[in-house]
């Protein structure tokens, strides 16, 4: 073969290759598991082959060494015991967040409510004895302006302040996982870690993703839930708090995992569940949690002014039936019956 031929079939072969990797179709792919004692589901489409489970391993696990207090050597672990330390991104960025939506609830979702959580049995450490003169004296504890970042390191007034960023890092988990499919090029997924979302793009049937919203009782499967309705999420976050499914009874009194940090005591009110669209999961989910302490008329008003929010409360009305209200942004989202 003279070089011309050479040169001929080593043109064909690239035109060959060029063509196969336009044509190459989308796969969508499926990965789950469990991480900050939760589930994950994550469903993505790519023309690049399948992401290793090891990366989204990676990813949570990071977080976890940053914000588990479950971790004894992560960073909020530490913190809490008052070691010398800066933080990482991961930890500034949702303290950060954290405080913003503390000082835009007055105070409903604060990141400091660690001793009260624990005192109620819901967090990292549980106290045997549980009185109005403990509870007292923890609150003298909790506020989220006695704690700020300065030169990436966390100033505490007082030692023996402690922090939980449950409320906030599964959906922060989620925005991570988004951000890493963003630089990627991914533009088809859902993630879903423990009932937060964020999605993109559409599905396997080139659909917008359908995500529901589970009815609030107690007794509603986890795995398959009754669901109250579905929205299509279009590119956007979605957290839902609720306090269906994380309580006790003692002495036939019910307590609930979300704690009133003013009060000191687990919320009783008559709004059930609060679902709440923002631009990101975690502000959605700090935010869905500060709603079931301030209860649905603060909230329905907190969201009703505000363009980048949208939310959706169910809550037991004075005959104990579901009632369902929603802001008038959130109307758009809903898939009609
Ligand atoms: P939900 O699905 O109800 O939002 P999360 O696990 O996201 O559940 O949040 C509940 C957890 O948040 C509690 O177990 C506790 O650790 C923490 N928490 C409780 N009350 C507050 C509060 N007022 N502000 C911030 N975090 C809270
Ligand atoms: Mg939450």
């Amino acid at each position: 073969m003279n070089k011309i031929n050479w040169r001929s079939l080593l043109l064909l072969f690239s035109i060959c290759f060029f063509s196969f990797q336009c044509t190459e179709k989308k796969s969508y792919y499926e990965t789950s598991g469990f991480v900050f004692g939760t589930t994950f589901h994550i469903l993505y489409g790519t023309d690049k082959g399948e992401v290793e489970s090891v990366v989204f391993d990676s990813l949570f696990s990071l977080i976890n060494q940053s914000l588990s207090p479950f971790e004894e050597r992560s960073i909020i672990s530490r913190v809490n015991r008052s070691e010398a330390m800066e933080v990482d991104s991961f930890f500034s960025c949702v303290f950060l967040k954290a405080q913003e939506i503390s000082e835009e609830t007055e105070g409903a979702f604060d990141i400091t409510v660690a001793p009260l959580v624990n005192a109620w049995g819901f967090g990292f450490k549980h106290s045997d004895t549980l009185s109005s003169t403990l509870i007292d004296s923890l609150k003298e504890l909790v506020g989220y302006e006695k704690v700020a970042l300065v030169e990436n390191k966390v100033v505490k007034q007082n030692g023996n302040l402690m922090l939980d960023a449950s409320a906030i890092a599964k959906g922060y988990s989620c925005d991570v996982v988004a951000n890493y499919f963003e630089k990627q090029g991914i533009d088809d997924f859902m993630i879903e870690v423990g009932g937060e979302v964020v999605t993109r793009g559409v599905n396997s049937r080139g659909e917008e993703w359908v995500i529901g919203i589970t009815q609030p009782r107690e007794e509603n499967s986890i795995s398959t839930p009754t669901l109250q309705d579905c929205i299509c999420l279009g590119n956007g976050a979605m957290a839902t708090s609720g306090n269906y499914r994380q309580f006790y009874y003692k002495d036939g009194k019910r307590y609930s995992h979300t704690i009133n940090p003013i009060t000191g005591y687990p919320v009783e009110h008559s709004l059930l569940s609060a679902t709440v669209l923002a631009d990101d999961c975690m502000t959605a989910d700090a935010l869905a949690t500060a709603f079931m302490v301030k209860g649905l008329d603060w909230s329905y008003s907190y969201v009703e002014g505000r363009p980048n929010l949208a939310a959706y409360f169910i809550y037991s009305d004075e005959k104990d039936s579901l009632k369902v209200k929603y802001t008038t942004s959130f109307e758009k989202y809903l898939i009609k019956k």
